[in-house]
């Protein structure tokens, strides 16, 4: 059906389109851009967060420092205001008056909170200290060599941050020269403590550290990176370094930080570096300079935090691509879904208004049909009744063609009684005439009997040739037996015809029509008759049995002839078979017989019994 085969939904053949290639390529390009650009905006976001912390931390790390540092930047050039220490430079033998010093200097070293204070002449050598006391006291040492002593020899005061030459400890020295009268006579240098600093640096999770202006880290809220340098020093500093000794003997290697590609908004003093060990990763750098001191304080960031929000923000995009992807595809499907099944029901409408005109054609020619059946069903009862009627003519043809073949006997049998009764008729006029009354009499008297066999022969006659009505009864086989009998008695004696009949029981009936029962009985026996005539056969017997069986009749005729051979037998009720000269047999008789017997639902069959001859059995339903 038609309509049938257009509702399978058709399938996209195996390879996407380009176009739908193409597209989906674009969505997924322009999904990972997208991606791309969450990440990127993230990143930067949270570098800006961490670069405006960075600043605040460097201003407050700063502003501390300075705060600390100028605290003593006055400090040295009070002492040019004693007395005892003027008196001391202008006479440096005088032992008390360089003990009074020692005293004050320790005295103000203490109430300032600072490392050491001391004085040293012109030359560089150390006049008196505040740590006098000590085995390691400076007194007496030469720090002319020392770059703060120098600078301030030279007039010019000024700070220094160094490792300490006897002790090894670093500080920060502020020296200045002392003047009285405006001549200078010496220089006071005080040394402060600021690696304290370094623990205030390390509140947050970012490092500090404060380098000179060589670059040499000298404060670090990470220890392993003390005395290391942001850049390899250039040979000539490095010269310099190690005779002012300032960093005392420490190696100043480079510290190994490395600036990373990535610089995009930042400015000169913010970028991105690889964090030196024990750091390890990207970090953001941000740098300040200390202008009065010439040093530069840097503060590096961790930025795996700001890289993880990136990525969480470009993971969340892509989740959020994924998800509108997949809801404009549930959604696309949802209507490709809603318009196939709009097409199935507009084919199923279809196939469903086709079906019902095929039912309606269909049943319209059935409807021809069943007329024509009926009709064609008269015409074949008109047939078969014509059919019938024919039958019923071929039937009485038999039924004549066996009175052929009987008249010749019937005449004589006729003739002869009619010839005894003129003979005994003419005898009677005779006797009577001669007044022999009595000799009359018994003439008429057997006159009277010829007459009355003479009716009873017509009679079966008429009987055999009437056409039956072929209504079936219960018919006693016995009966019928012996009128057919009567029409082949006469052959029976004249041809020396040994017969025996033997009914059990005695009142057996047969559903049947009685004429024609007698009919092919009359056929069987003249049958049975002719072949032993024909054979000449001696003895002749004629043998009829009729019994039950079940719901059944058999009645067998059986003849002592020289029986069926088999090619005969092969032709036996076909009509028109006969083996009999011309004139002799129409080939009608056995075809009608087993027609008759059939159409009493019965069967009529031919048998060669072992002692030779031939036996026909009719079989009839049995009649109660
Ligand atoms: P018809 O008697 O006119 O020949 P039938 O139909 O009665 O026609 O018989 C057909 C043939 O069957 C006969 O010609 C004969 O050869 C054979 N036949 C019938 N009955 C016997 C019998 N009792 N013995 C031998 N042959 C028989």
């Amino acid at each position: 059906m038609p309509a049938a085969a257009s509702l399978v939904i058709p399938l996209r053949a195996g390879a996407w389109p380009r176009r739908r290639l193409a597209l989906w390529a674009a969505l997924l390009l322009g999904c990972l851009a997208l991606a791309a650009m969450a990440y990127r905006y993230a990143e930067d976001a949270a570098i800006e967060r961490l670069r405006q912390s960075g600043t605040q931390r460097l201003d407050t790390y700063t502003a501390g420092l300075e705060h600390l540092l100028s605290k003593y930047d006055f400090l040295p050039g009070t002492f040019e205001l004693n007395k005892d220490v003027v008196a001391m430079l202008q006479r440096p033998g005088d032992e008390a008056l360089r003990r009074e010093v020692n005293t004050y200097l320790e005295r103000v070293n203490r109430l300032a909170g600072s490392t050491s204070i001391y004085i040293s002449n012109l030359q560089g050598v150390t006049q008196a200290a505040s740590n006098w006391r000590a085995p390691d006291s400076y007194v007496g040492d030469n720090i002319a060599f020392r770059p703060y002593v120098r600078d301030a020899l030279r007039g010019m005061p000024g700070g220094f941050y160094g490792v300490g030459t006897t002790r090894g400890e670093p500080g920060y020295y502020f020296a200045r020269g002392i003047y009285h009268d405006g001549r200078m006579l010496g220089v006071a240098t005080v040394k402060v403590n600021i690696e304290s600093m370094e623990d205030s640096w390390t509140e947050d999770g970012g490092r500090t550290l404060l380098t000179d202006a060589h670059g040499v880290v000298f404060l670090s809220s990470v220890p392993e990176w003390k005395y290391r340098t942001l850049a390899p020093l250039a040979p000539a500093v490095r010269q310099e370094l190690e005779q002012s000794r300032q960093y005392f003997n420490h190696p100043l290697a480079p510290l190994g930080l490395r600036g990373l590609p990535g610089l995009r908004t930042l400015d000169s003093r913010t970028r991105i570096v690889a964090g030196p060990p024990p750091a390890s990763g990207p970090m953001l750098s941000q740098s300040r300079v200390l202008v009065t001191r010439n040093w530069q304080m840097v503060y590096l960031s961790d930025l795996a935090p700001a890289r993880a929000s990136a990525r969480a923000a470009a993971l969340l995009t892509v989740l959020s691509e994924a998800l509108a992807v997949m809801l404009v595809l549930y959604a696309r499907q949802r209507h490709r879904l809603g318009r196939q099944r709009q097409r199935a029901r507009e084919d199923l409408q279809r196939a469903y208004d086709q079906l019902e005109n095929l039912v309606a054609e269909r049943t319209a020619s059935l409807q021809q049909m069943t007329r024509d059946l009926r009709d064609e069903n008269a015409v074949r009862r008109q047939a078969e009744e014509q059919l019938r009627k024919a039958q019923s003519e071929l039937v009485q043809a038999g039924k004549m063609a066996v009175l052929g073949q009987l008249s010749a006997g019937i005449t004589h049998e006729l003739n002869q009684p009619l010839t005894a009764l003129r003979t005994m008729a003419d005898n009677a006029r005779v006797l009577i005439e001669r007044g022999r009354l009595d000799d009359a009499r018994n003439n008429l008297t057997t006159i009277s009997q010829l007459v009355e066999r003479m009716g009873q022969l017509t009679g079966q006659l008429r009987q055999f040739a009437r056409k039956s009505d072929t209504r079936p009864s219960a018919v006693p086989v016995a009966d019928a037996v012996t009128a057919a009998l009567f029409l082949v008695e006469r052959r029976i004696a004249q041809e020396r015809v040994g017969f025996r009949m033997a009914t059990h029981p005695r009142d057996l009936y047969a559903l049947c029509d009685s004429n024609r029962l007698q009919q092919v009985l009359v056929n069987l026996f003249s049958n049975a008759l002719d072949a032993m005539e024909m054979a000449g056969s001696s003895p002749r017997q004629l043998v009829v049995e009729a019994g039950r069986e079940g719901a059944r009749v058999l009645i067998s005729v059986t003849d002592s002839g020289p029986g069926i051979p088999e090619d005969v037998r092969a032709h036996l009720f076909e009509p028109f078979f006969t083996t009999k000269p011309q004139g002799k047999g129409l080939g009608l008789g056995l075809a009608i017989s087993e027609q008759i017997v059939r159409e009493s639902g019965g069967q009529l069959r031919a048998e060669s019994p072992p002692e030779g001859g031939a036996r026909f059995i009719i079989d009839l339903p049995r009649a109660e």
